[in-house]
């Protein structure tokens, strides 16, 4: 089905009817390099990739992200202690009520998905759901082997009688360790790393599922839309 110009902006978080005209009749929105100037103009969005103001965009029905947290910033609506994770998003993605699919703690960087899609946050935040995390931990003191297979025999932490165990666990050097985790309790490689006698100094997830952080594709701060494929793979 198609929708007009300003519908299509609208329902990308835009802003109000007025704004999406504004920005269409002022000459900020193209699309395939053509510079479309009639609000009402009528095209189907599925797939529809478009610029506003020389800014790619992806139109999603329901927007899904993915963002490269960095440190000192919190996962909250409304910034405490440290700044919303928030501010690294632009207006549209904002107004449109984007919540963090679980959440990193303040001084944890990397992999963060965000959705405004209520089924879906739910989906991937419940318990019964096992997308495999894989965190990168740096360890206080040198890793000793029998903390390697305490961490993948489960450790009992103190909310939860059940163990938890790593589904994956490597050295890559002395300090540091790559976990895969298919729960996400609060704090768990923290306490986790503190359970088997060690310390997590420093806390980086590098991947959810098939949804990798590697080398400078996105750098610390900056988001990019997670494509129809990638979501399926993740569900
Ligand atoms: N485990 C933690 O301890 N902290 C995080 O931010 C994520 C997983």
């Amino acid at each position: 089905p198609t929708q007009t110009l300003v519908q299509i902006l609208h329902s990308q978080g835009f802003g109000v009817r007025r704004a999406c005209e504004g920005l269409i009749l002022g000459g900020h929105l193209r699309i395939d390099g053509q510079t479309l100037t009639d609000p009402e103009a009528r095209i189907d969005p599925q797939g529809l990739s478009f610029e506003v103001e020389g800014r790619p965009w992806l139109y999603q029905d329901k927007a899904l992200i993915l963002l490269h947290k960095p440190a000192g910033y919190e996962c909250s609506q409304k910034a405490s202690a440290w700044p919303s994770i928030m501010l690294l998003l632009p207006p549209p993605l904002r107004h449109r009520g984007v919540q963090s699919v679980g959440r990193l703690d303040q001084d944890t960087t990397g992999a963060l998905l965000l959705t405004d899609d209520g089924p879906l946050l739910h989906k991937l935040t419940s318990p019964k759901h096992h997308v495999p995390k894989v965190y990168e931990v740096t360890a206080a003191r040198p890793i000793e082997d029998r903390q390697i297979t305490r961490l993948l025999a489960g450790v009992v932490l103190d909310d939860d009688p059940r163990p938890v165990a790593a589904q994956a666990c490597e050295r890559t050097d002395e300090l540091h360790l790559r976990l895969t985790l298919t729960q996400g309790k609060y704090h768990q490689v923290k306490r986790m790393m503190a359970a088997v006698g060690n310390h997590c100094e420093r806390l980086h997830r590098s991947a959810i599922g098939n949804l990798v952080l590697d080398g400078g594709d996105l750098p610390e701060g900056q988001w990019r839309f997670v494509t129809d494929a990638e979501r399926a793979a993740l569900t």
